[in-house]
């Protein structure tokens, strides 16, 4: 499988705070086309249904190419394929009605995607503590959207009183639409660019900003703030820049480690505070802009020593549930 890496955005029209020449410059650094994101450590998915997914069962692996052949049995027609078990808008429709049914569940419309489709904020709850999550800023990682719904039934089932949660379900639904990998129709990489924040070029950034800006304006705070994210086969919890809310982190990363099936490929550390024009992820801007505690979480996509295999829909779903429970320790204590 090819990705399609491309990068279209920077370009002298973009309301940048860097000159467009720096931009291109680090562009042209950073945004390398991609060699296949399928590796031998991650297998593909299909389904025969279009709902349950499996891994296949066998499969050739070419690292030259990168190509991979896979050998399964169709049982009948259609078939679908997939890096990683599909999360479409129709399934975030679905559980944001089922979840309207509940109380304590509010939506809202934030702003618009390049395409015009709508960018969403939930809210859970009303207590004084309160958690900011954000899910598939980058539209190929499916895993961190079953882990919201997980965590999104787990919320609405036992939320604590002293909670708010507040979320960004999907943070490109355009890219989700399209097949897309990790940036907006503009080109624009939705967890890089929060120093650039162009209205035109990056709306999806410039409504979550000001969306949190509107909160913080309005005297609320927020005592935690979460992304999620996946990689082929990493795994680990990146904290506020340059070692900020040194305790929470220890202790999140503690809670995650011991209560959860968050398995680290490497110990806790922090953002840089140093960072190039461009390349500035949510937590770092969050940072600089409000001194936000923002954490960074990547989960693995290959072979997960906790589960003994390559995770499945119901291990994210459970990760879900148990991240749900986690943040409710680690700020309602
Ligand atoms: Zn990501």
């Amino acid at each position: 499988m090819r990705t399609p890496n491309r990068f279209t955005g920077a370009n002298a029209k973009s309301e940048a705070a860097n000159s467009a020449i720096q931009l291109l410059t680090y562009a042209t650094k950073h945004y390398k086309p991609n060699r296949g994101a399928v590796t031998r450590d991650t297998p593909a998915v299909y389904s025969e249904n279009g709902v349950d997914w499996k891994h296949v069962e066998a499969f050739e692996y070419d690292a030259a190419e990168p190509r991979m052949r896979l050998i399964l049995e169709a049982k009948g027609k259609p078939l679908w394929i997939a890096h990683t078990p599909p999360y479409m808008d129709r399934n975030l429709a679905a559980l944001e009605k089922w979840a309207k049914t509940k109380p304590g569940f509010r939506v809202e419309t934030i702003g618009r995607t390049v395409d015009g489709r709508p960018l969403r904020l939930w809210t859970i709850g009303d207590g004084p503590r309160v958690a900011w999550l954000m899910f598939r800023q980058h539209s190929w990682e499916t895993g961190s959207s079953w882990v919201a719904e997980g965590l999104v039934k787990e919320l609405l089932a036992n939320l604590p009183k002293q909670l708010t949660v507040k979320m960004f379900p999907l943070c490109d639904p355009d890219g989700v639409e399209r097949g897309g990998v990790r940036f907006n129709k503009f080109g624009y990489d939705l967890n890089r660019n929060w120093d650039v924040n162009g209205v035109e070029k990056m709306p999806e950034i410039t409504a979550q900003l000001a969306a949190i800006k509107r909160w913080l304006d309005s005297g609320k705070k927020i005592d935690l703030f979460y992304s999620l994210h996946n990689t082929e086969t990493s795994e680990y919890l990146e904290g506020p820049p340059g070692g900020a809310y040194k305790e929470l982190a220890e202790r999140f990363f503690h809670l995650l480690e011991s209560g959860t099936s968050f398995a680290p490929t490497r110990k806790l550390f922090f953002s840089e505070t140093k960072v190039d024009p461009g390349r500035m992820v949510v937590i770092q801007g969050l940072y600089r802009d409000f001194q936000l505690p923002g954490f960074l979480m990547e989960q693995r996509i290959s072979r997960h020593p906790k589960y003994g295999r390559l995770p499945l829909v119901e291990d994210r779903l459970r990760f879900g549930r148990e991240l749900a429970v986690t943040i409710a320790k680690l700020l309602t204590p």
